[in-house]
């Protein structure tokens, strides 16, 4: 497979260039040249697959000829020992992505990235070290994404007492390949010294530095496997049994298999909690392969950018608000570009429509969910299920409906729990919080960042 740039369509690279370069030089985004069909025997048995031969069969044409199969069935293997179970909830389906280690969607596409660079830079001398500022999600989910992967270093710079407790436990609490620096500084003062890091000369030629940011396609690609794992689940008339880790108020109150809305062979609607709308790009990617996908809803707080360009037909980008659903706090999507590169308007709007959900609501449908399901939702799937409750009378959109669930609510408990009552806190986080953070301060100053690196 060649991989263009949403820029530049005249020349192609490989797999291993876009995945390891992450942005193409004159700043486009990396998309593959086709979206490859999955085969007909495939395509007919989504609903019955395990789920890491559906992760196999999904990623396998991106990569032919540079990942062998052997390799790649190991990869997917140790990428996702957990899965995305699909599960009713009053009157529609939760695909649940919370059930990796930091709790929320981004371990399924950072554990891919960071085992496909590890093999697509083998034999290299230098390892690979991959520098990245975050505000406190992303880093969590990058440094448990390769913390023990062989031949790759990673650096999280985080403000310091500026991210949650939880949230420092999973950037510093690691060790190993995992090295965590408390920046005396905001977080724009860790983005600006990663970025002088970059193009200092020295550091430049000591080190192989990448920054495994967001729009690497090495992320979105794996990111299409639990869309069509749930699409053909849901067309099999099927959902998952209860999970340990699944946010019930109390272990009775799930009820699957009373569930009659579900009736084989239809196809699922997706309902899609939207920041930079990677997970959505992800979720076309799964359609056009042939999961059976009926559409999508793109849902989003108050930065609504893609919501109005799909009505109005203009891409006007902003800057952020801060929002309880801080994840997608995104004026200007990045993976604009890559859908637009893609699909025009009038395909667009043809499958996906958008919506927006004030805090206000959000807040007052994770406290009646909770109360009329006993189900616990955290605010960026508080916003998906509101978005449809908010489309539904307005729009031809039937059963099944499936609502995203992006992040496990203890990640919130702090918004989540004035709503409702304690929120059980999943294995993978209690886990977490045992640990103990360290980290070196440094002053908010590149010397003292090259003096550390
Ligand atoms: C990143 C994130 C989102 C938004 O996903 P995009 O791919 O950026 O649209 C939604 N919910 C949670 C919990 C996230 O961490």
């Amino acid at each position: 497979m060649r991989y263009f740039s949403t820029r530049n369509k005249a020349e192609g690279v490989s797999f291993a260039q876009a995945a390891l370069t992450g942005l193409a030089p004159e700043g486009g985004l990396f998309v593959p040249e086709a979206i490859p069909p999955y085969p007909e025997s495939v395509r007919a048995s989504l609903g019955t697959m395990d789920f890491h031969d559906i992760a196999f069969e999904t990623i396998k044409p991106y990569v032919r000829g540079e990942i062998p199969h052997p390799v790649l069935e190991d990869m997917v293997h140790a990428a996702y020992p957990f899965t995305a179970p699909l599960v009713p909830v009053g009157d529609r389906l939760v695909l649940e992505l919370f059930h990796g280690p930091t709790a929320a969607f981004k371990d399924f596409g950072a554990r891919f990235m960071a085992r496909a660079f590890a093999y697509l830079r083998r034999g290299e001398e230098k390892p690979l070290h991959i520098l990245v500022a975050t505000s406190g999600d992303t880093g969590g989910a990058v440094a448990a994404g390769f913390y023990g992967v062989e031949g790759i270093k990673v650096t999280v710079l985080y403000p310091q007492g500026r991210v949650s407790p939880l949230q420092e436990r999973q950037i510093a609490g690691l060790g190993g390949n995992i090295q965590a620096i408390a920046v005396e500084g905001s977080f724009d003062d860790c983005q600006r010294l990663v970025k002088t890091a970059f193009r200092d000369q020295d550091i430049q030629k000591r080190e192989a530095l990448s920054s495994a940011n967001s729009i690497n396609i090495a992320r979105l690609i794996p990111q299409s496997i639990y869309y069509a794992a749930a699409a053909g689940k849901a067309f099999a008339g099927k959902t998952d049994p209860v999970q340990a880790g699944s946010p019930w108020a109390a272990p009775g109150a799930a009820s699957p298999g009373t569930w009659s809305l579900l009736k084989p062979g239809q196809a699922i609607t997706f309902c899609v909690p939207s920041g930079n709308f990677g997970n959505l790009t992800a979720g076309m990617y799964a359609m056009k392969m042939g999961a059976p996908i009926r559409g999508f809803i793109a849902a989003t707080n108050v930065n609504k950018t893609i919501p109005d360009y799909l009505l109005s037909g203009l891409y006007e980008p902003r800057s952020s608000q801060a929002t309880i659903s801080n994840a997608m706090d995104v004026g200007a999507p990045s993976n604009f570009e890559r859908m637009t590169a893609q699909w025009s308007l009038e395909e667009l709007r043809r499958v996906l429509q958008g919506v927006w959900v004030h805090d206000e609501a959000t807040r007052r449908i994770i406290q009646e969910v909770y109360k009329t399901q006993g189900y616990f939702l955290d605010p960026h799937t508080g916003v998906a299920w509101q978005g449809f409750n908010q489309l539904r009378r307005s729009c031809s959109l039937g059963v099944p409906v499936g609502i995203l669930a992006t992040a496990h609510p203890a990640k919130f408990a702090e918004t989540v729990e004035p709503l409702t009552d304690l929120v059980p806190v999943p294995p993978s986080l209690q886990q977490v919080m045992e640990r103990e953070p360290v980290a070196q301060i440094i002053p908010a100053d590149i010397s003292a960042l090259l003096e550390v690196l």
